[in-house]
C-alpha cells in the first residue's frame, strides 16, 4: 500500500460516525465498537490487508472490524449435532433435556418460586423438598438427596459415612472415568483410607469378609463404566455385599454410574441392574448421575436409608455441592416423565435414541438421503453401523444402526469431518472404512434441513 493511502486512514471517530459504523454500535454497544475499529487500523497498518483505493478505506476498515465484532460476540457454548451415534457423549453435553421440560426451565430461570419456600406455613422451606417425594416414590427408596453431580454425590456419601475410616473397594473396580474422576483419588480426598480387596479379575466374598474390622466404615461397590473384564472372572454382586455389610454393621454404598430406573433389556440392550434393584437387594445408599441415561440435566442423585440421607443433609459439604433451581426444575419434570414408561421412551431424548428400532433408524436414514439428494455433488449412501450407549452406560456394548456416508470429490473423510465441524452449526460425524458417517440414532428429524445446509457451505 502507498503512502498517500496510509496518511488518509480515516480516524476512529469519523468511522464512528458513518453509517456503517452507526449500525454496528447498534448491534455491538459503542466501547466494543471503538475497540473493533482500533483493531482493524492496526491490521491494516501491519499489512495484515490492503485497500486499493482511497474510496475503498472506510469500508475496508469497517468489513474488518465487523469481522472482529462477529467473532468477540459469538456464544463459545455453542450448538452441535452429535451425528456420532453415541448416545451420552460427555464431550458434547450428554443428554439432551426432554422438551416437556421447558415450561418449568423457564418458569425458575425467569419467575420467582417457592424453591426455599414452604408455601402452606409460609416460612422458609428447603430446596430439596421438590424432588425427594418423586425420587422416593420411583425407586423405592425412604429419602434423597440432589447434588451438583455423581462425582460430588460419591464424594459426599464417602465424607458422611465413612470419614477418617477405611472404605472396602474390589480391585476390579477402581474405576477411572474420564481422567478427572478416579474412585481411589475420590476415596482419598473424601478423607477415607482406600482398602482394597480381590484381584483384577475376581473378587469372593471371603475377600470382603476378611478385610472388614474395626477400622472399616463402608463397602463401595462400584459400577464398571467404562470397561469389561471378561473371562475368568467372578464380582460379589449387591445382594451378597449387603448381607455381607449387615453382618460386619457397615452400610453398602453403591456407585451405579449411569442410574437406570427402567430395565431396557425388551428393546434388545443386555441386562443392566436398575436402582430400584439395587435398593431392593440391600443396598444402603445409591448414587447416580441425572444426565446419563435418565436423560435429564447434570445432577448426583443419592437415594437409600434415612438416617444416612438426613446426615448427608446437615453436612456442610451439602451447600457447596447444592443444585441450582434449573436444575431442580428439569429434573423434576424429568423424573415425573417415570410415570409413565410409554412417555418416558417418546418424550426424553437418551431413551427414545436409545430404543429406536433398526426399521426405524432405516426410515430416518432415508429421510436424511432425501434431504440431501439435491446436492448433487456430495455423494451419500446408507450404511450399516454401529452406535454406542456412551456416558458409562453398557460398556464395550454396540447397537446396530444406520448411518448415511457421505463422500465428496477432492476431499479426503478427515478433511470432510474438519468442514463439517467448521459449519455454521458444526456437525460431529464419525469416520468408519475411510468415510464419514452420520450415524442417524443420534440425529434428529428437525437437524436434517441442517445438516444440507452445512454441505452447501462446505460446497460454496
Ligand atoms: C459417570 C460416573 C461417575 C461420575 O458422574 P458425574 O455425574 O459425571 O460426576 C461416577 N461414577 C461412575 C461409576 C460413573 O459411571
Amino acid at each position: 500500500m502507498d503512502k498517500q493511502l496510509f496518511t488518509s486512514i480515516p480516524s476512529v471517530n469519523a468511522l464512528l460516525q458513518s453509517e456503517a459504523g452507526l449500525a454496528l454500535i447498534a448491534r455491538f454497544s459503542h466501547a466494543s465498537v471503538v475497540e473493533a475499529f482500533r483493531v482493524a487500523i492496526d491490521r491494516l497498518r501491519q499489512g495484515a490487508f490492503s485497500v486499493a483505493h482511497v474510496d475503498d478505506l472506510a469500508a475496508a476498515l469497517t468489513g474488518e472490524a465487523q469481522v472482529f465484532l462477529v467473532e468477540k460476540f459469538a456464544p463459545s457454548l455453542t450448538r452441535c449435532i452429535n451425528a456420532t451415534g453415541t448416545v451420552i457423549h460427555t464431550n458434547l453435553g450428554r443428554s439432551k433435556l426432554s422438551p416437556i421440560v421447558l415450561e418449568e426451565l423457564t418458569n425458575a430461570a425467569f419467575a420467582n418460586t417457592n424453591l426455599e419456600y414452604n408455601l402452606a406455613s409460609g416460612g422458609r422451606g428447603s430446596r430439596y423438598q421438590h424432588l425427594e417425594a418423586v425420587l422416593c416414590e420411583l425407586t423405592g427408596s425412604e429419602a434423597a438427596l440432589v447434588v451438583n453431580n455423581n462425582a460430588a454425590a460419591v464424594m459426599l456419601v464417602l465424607d458422611t459415612v465413612a470419614k477418617a475410616r477405611e472404605v472396602v473397594v474390589s480391585r476390579g473396580e477402581l474405576v477411572e472415568i474420564g481422567g478427572s474422576f478416579r474412585i481411589p483419588d475420590i476415596v482419598e480426598r473424601s478423607g477415607c483410607c482406600l482398602k482394597e480387596v480381590g484381584t483384577t479379575n475376581k473378587t469372593h466374598p471371603d475377600d470382603y469378609a476378611r478385610a472388614l474390622g474395626d477400622q472399616s466404615a463402608a463397602i463401595l461397590k462400584v459400577h464398571t463404566s467404562n470397561y469389561k473384564i471378561s473371562g475368568f472372572t467372578k464380582e460379589v454382586d449387591v445382594a451378597e455385599l449387603a448381607a455381607i455389610a449387615r453382618e460386619n454393621n457397615v452400610p453398602l454404598i453403591h456407585d451405579m454410574g449411569s442410574g437406570m430406573l427402567i430395565d431396557l433389556q425388551k428393546f434388545g440392550l443386555p441386562y443392566e441392574m436398575t436402582v430400584q434393584d439395587s435398593l431392593a437387594s440391600g443396598a444402603d445408599i445409591v448414587t447416580f448421575s441425572g444426565d446419563k441415561v435418565l436423560g435429564g440435566p447434570q445432577a448426583g442423585i443419592i437415594v437409600g436409608k434415612k438416617t444416612y440421607i438426613e446426615a448427608m443433609k446437615k453436612n456442610q459439604l451439602t451447600r457447596a455441592l447444592r443444585v441450582d433451581k434449573m436444575t431442580i426444575a428439569a429434573l423434576e419434570a424429568t423424573l415425573r416423565l417415570y410415570y409413565d414408561e410409554a412417555l418416558v421412551l417418546a418424550e426424553i431424548p437418551t431413551l427414545a435414541m436409545l430404543t429406536a428400532s433398526l426399521a426405524a433408524l432405516e426410515l430416518r436414514a432415508d429421510q436424511l438421503i432425501k434431504t440431501l439428494a439435491p446436492i448433487s455433488s456430495a455423494s451419500v449412501e446408507i450404511v450399516d453401523t454401529q452406535s454406542q450407549v456412551g456416558g458409562g452406560a453398557y460398556p464395550g456394548e454396540e447397537i446396530a444402526s444406520k448411518a448415511v456416508a457421505i463422500s465428496i470429490a477432492g476431499l479426503s473423510a478427515n478433511e470432510l469431518a474438519e468442514a463439517l465441524r467448521r459449519a455454521s452449526v458444526p456437525i460431529i460425524c464419525k469416520i468408519r472404512h475411510n468415510r464419514c458417517e452420520l450415524d442417524v440414532r443420534t440425529i434428529e428429524a428437525d437437524e436434517f434441513d441442517v445438516i444440507a445446509e452445512a454441505l452447501r457451505e462446505i460446497l460454496g
